[in-house]
């Protein structure tokens, strides 16, 4: 059962970006306004995500790291309409199954906090008082020692894996309004070093000029294309012949309702628009789809990274239109 269990996880959990993106969505449902990563060694060793959120409630500690335990679903009356990042309750069962999961947490109704070990099925199985603030730690030790291969792979490839975290981390300090987002990575017996720091700010324009630099905004155009009565797309694009000739893949975000998703085919389409019109060259993008709940789906790859919509088509008709026709208009 163990065995299965672990497999399971692995799928949910494929990589260190999509194990600290759980995490980090968890604080946000948590109501938190800052929410520091931190790493050791890119994560290899441990990583940490500690927020000033709700905390948990000590009823939910025994059942914290079980399967399908959420606390997130009561109070929802269909699933189409929520707005929580998570809801299946697998996310913290599925890292006690690949690494080893320490939580220390206290809500305001608490006088202390709580530190909490769980093992691998996500059974309690320590739990003493400490000192913190009212939010959460959760910690990940050795994440995917049970794995071996998996294991051998994410040593190999950790740098790698890292830069896919760090512009993860960029998306969500992007989009994040109103919370300070923090990543530090320690390296060795180094003394930790900042990685990224927003303001928590509360406008995309400024944390974007906080992440990429003043300059860097300078050389962006406000987007803003209704697709229809209830979907728009607001943002930033490389004004013409400001985009790089370099591979801009990480500097292009795209979300959906305040969610970083990836969207190959738009992706594609922004490029090739941006091409056309400048020859070679990668714009900057950071692009905000607004759509009904019922009109999208995110919940389809265990990642909630894949964004089905229900009319694409028409999105992407409406898209080509709105930057052909800002590409000829900056080009006048
Ligand atoms: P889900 O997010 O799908 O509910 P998770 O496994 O990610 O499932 O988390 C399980 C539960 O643990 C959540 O429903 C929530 O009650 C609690 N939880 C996890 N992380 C935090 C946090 N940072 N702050 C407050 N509660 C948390
Ligand atoms: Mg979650």
């Amino acid at each position: 059962k163990s065995v299965v269990h672990r497999i399971c996880a692995g799928q949910v959990i494929l990589d260190l970006s999509a194990a600290v993106k759980e995490l980090v969505e968890n604080s946000l449902d948590a109501g938190a306004t800052t929410i520091e990563i931190a790493l050791k060694d890119y994560g290899k060793e441990w990583f940490q995500v500690i927020d000033n959120g709700c905390g948990i409630s000590p009823n939910n500690f025994k059942v914290l790291a079980l399967k399908h335990h959420t606390s997130k679903l009561a109070g929802f009356p269909d699933l189409q309409s929520l707005t929580t990042f998570g809801f299946r309750g697998e996310a913290l069962s599925s890292l006690c199954a690949l690494g080893n999961l320490t939580v220390e947490t206290r809500t305001k109704y608490e006088q202390v906090a709580t530190h909490l070990t769980f093992d691998h099925s996500g059974v309690l199985v320590t739990e003493k008082k400490t000192a913190r603030q009212v939010g959460t730690t959760v910690t990940v030790k050795n994440l995917f020692v049970n794995l071996p291969v998996r294991c051998k792979e994410f040593s190999r490839n950790i740098r790698k894996e890292y830069g896919k975290l760090v512009s993860l981390l960029n998306a969500y300090a992007l989009i994040a309004k109103g919370v300070r987002l923090v990543c530090t990575n320690a390296i060795g017996r180094n003394a930790k070093s900042v990685v990224l720091k927003t303001q928590g700010s509360g406008s995309l324009k400024d944390n974007i000029v906080t992440l990429f630099g003043m300059s860097t905004f300078s050389c962006l155009e406000p987007v803003s294309i209704s697709v229809s009565d209830s979907c728009k797309v607001d943002g930033f694009l490389s004004k013409s012949g400001q985009g790089s000739g370099r591979n801009m893949g990480d500097r292009q975000f795209f979300f959906v309702n305040g969610r970083p998703v990836d969207m190959p085919k738009i992706t594609k389409l922004v490029n090739e628009l941006y091409r056309g019109a400048n020859s070679q060259q990668h714009p900057i993008a950071i692009l905000n789809f607004t759509v009904p709940t019922r009109a999208c789906d995110v919940n389809v790859t265990p990642d909630k990274r894949k964004v089905f919509f229900s009319d694409e088509s028409s999105i992407l008709v409406a898209l080509r239109e709105g930057l052909q026709q800002i590409y000829s208009t900056s080009n006048a």
